[in-house]
C-alpha cells in the first residue's frame, strides 16, 4: 500500500518504520531534513509538502507535535487535502482537542474524505515495539478499513466511537493518570515522613485499595519498581511537558463543555510549577520531588 507519512518526530519515525519493514510504500513529509534522510535511506519517498506526500497516496497517517500543526498540515493550501485522492481514508494519531479534529474532518468530509482520529499511549517504546494502544474515533466502515494497518504499528485497537472520541478517551485517562500518580506521590512522601518502610508501605498499598498503575507499575519513590523511571532518575518514561500538555487539553475540554474537573485543574497546576522549576523534561513520576526534602 502507498501510505503518506507526516510527522517523523519521538513517535512518527519508528512508526513509519514498522510500516517500512511491513512492505509499504511511504510518501514522506516533515519539516526536519535529517529524520527524512534517515528514513528515506529505507526505500521511501520523500516529499515536498503534505499535499504532495497525499497525492496518490491509498492511506495518509499524520502525528503532529500539537493542534495548530494539524491544521496547517490538512487544511493549508499545500495541505493533505489539497493533494488526497476523495474517497481515501486519513487517520491522525496526534494528541489534540476532540473540537480541532473535528473541525478538520467536517471540512475534509465537504471534499469527500474521511479523517479518523487515533491519538494511542505506550510511548516511545510501544512505537518502537509496534505495541501501541490506538484509541480511533471514526465510522464502524473507517475504523474497518484503518483497522488492519493500525494493527501493524499497534497490539490494541480499539474503536472508541464517532471522530473525535478516541481523543476524549486519550485525555480523559491521562487527566486520571496525572492525578493518579498525584495521589500516590503524597501517600508515599507522607508515609516515609511518619518512619515507615517504603517498601513496605507500597506492598500494603498494592494489595489494598489504594492500588493503581501508579502505585503498582510505576511507582514514583525510587526502588520500589525497577523498571519504573524513579529507579533510574526519572529519566526515560512520559515527560511532564507532555503530562502538562495532556491536562492542559482535558482543562481546556472541560471548560468547553461547563464541566468541573477539580483535581484535573490542580493536577496541571503543580505540573505547571514543575515545568517552571526546569524539570519540566523529568518523567511526570518526577512530581514526588515537590514532597520529599532533597
Ligand atoms: P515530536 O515533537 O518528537 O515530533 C513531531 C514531528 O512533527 C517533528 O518531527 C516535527 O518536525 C514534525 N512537524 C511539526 N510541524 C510539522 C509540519 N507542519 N509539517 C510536517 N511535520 C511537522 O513529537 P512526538 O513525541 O512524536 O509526539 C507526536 C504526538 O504524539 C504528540 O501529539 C504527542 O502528544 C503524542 N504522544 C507522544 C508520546 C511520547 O511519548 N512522545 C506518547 C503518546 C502520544
Amino acid at each position: 500500500m502507498k501510505i503518506a507519512f507526516i510527522g517523523l518526530g519521538n513517535m512518527g519515525a519508528p512508526m513509519a518504520r514498522n510500516l517500512i519493514r511491513a512492505g509499504h510504500q511511504l510518501h514522506l513529509f516533515d519539516l526536519n531534513q535529517q529524520v527524512l534522510k534517515e528514513l528515506s535511506e529505507l526505500g521511501s519517498r520523500i516529499s515536498e509538502s503534505p499535499r504532495h506526500a497525499a497525492q496518490d497516496a491509498d492511506l495518509v497517517i499524520t502525528m503532529l507535535p500539537a493542534a495548530a500543526h494539524v491544521r496547517a498540515v490538512y487544511l493549508n493550501e499545500d495541505g493533505v487535502l489539497a493533494g488526497i485522492t476523495p474517497g481515501v481514508p486519513a487517520v491522525d494519531c496526534s494528541t489534540i482537542d476532540p473540537q480541532t479534529i473535528r473541525d478538520v474532518a467536517a471540512e475534509a468530509a465537504k471534499r469527500g474524505v474521511k479523517i479518523a482520529d487515533a491519538p494511542v499511549s505506550g510511548g516511545t517504546g510501544g512505537a518502537q515495539a509496534g505495541t501501541l494502544t490506538f484509541m480511533v474515533g471514526a465510522s464502524a466502515e473507517h475504523f474497518t478499513a484503518l483497522k488492519p494497518i493500525l494493527a501493524q504499528m499497534g497490539r490494541n485497537i480499539v474503536h472508541c466511537g464517532d471522530v473525535g472520541t478516541g481523543q476524549i478517551a486519550k485525555i480523559c485517562n491521562n487527566m486520571l493518570l496525572g492525578i493518579s500518580m498525584i495521589g500516590v506521590a503524597e501517600a508515599m512522601a507522607l508515609g516515609n515522613s511518619l518512619g515507615i518502610d517504603t517498601k513496605i508501605l507500597a506492598s500494603i498499598i498494592n494489595s489494598s485499595t489504594g492500588r493503581c498503575w501508579s502505585s503498582e507499575m510505576y511507582n514514583p519513590w525510587p526502588g520500589i519498581v525497577d523498571t519504573a523511571p524513579a529507579s533510574r532518575g526519572y529519566t526515560g518514561g512520559f515527560g511532564a511537558e507532555l503530562m502538562l500538555k495532556d491536562l492542559g487539553l482535558a482543562t481546556d475540554a472541560a471548560k468547553a463543555a461547563h464541566q468541573p474537573v477539580i483535581l484535573g485543574a490542580v493536577a496541571q497546576q503543580l505540573y505547571q510549577a514543575m515545568s517552571l522549576r526546569g524539570e519540566g523534561g523529568k518523567d511526570f513520576s518526577a512530581i514526588i520531588e515537590g514532597y520529599t526534602k532533597t
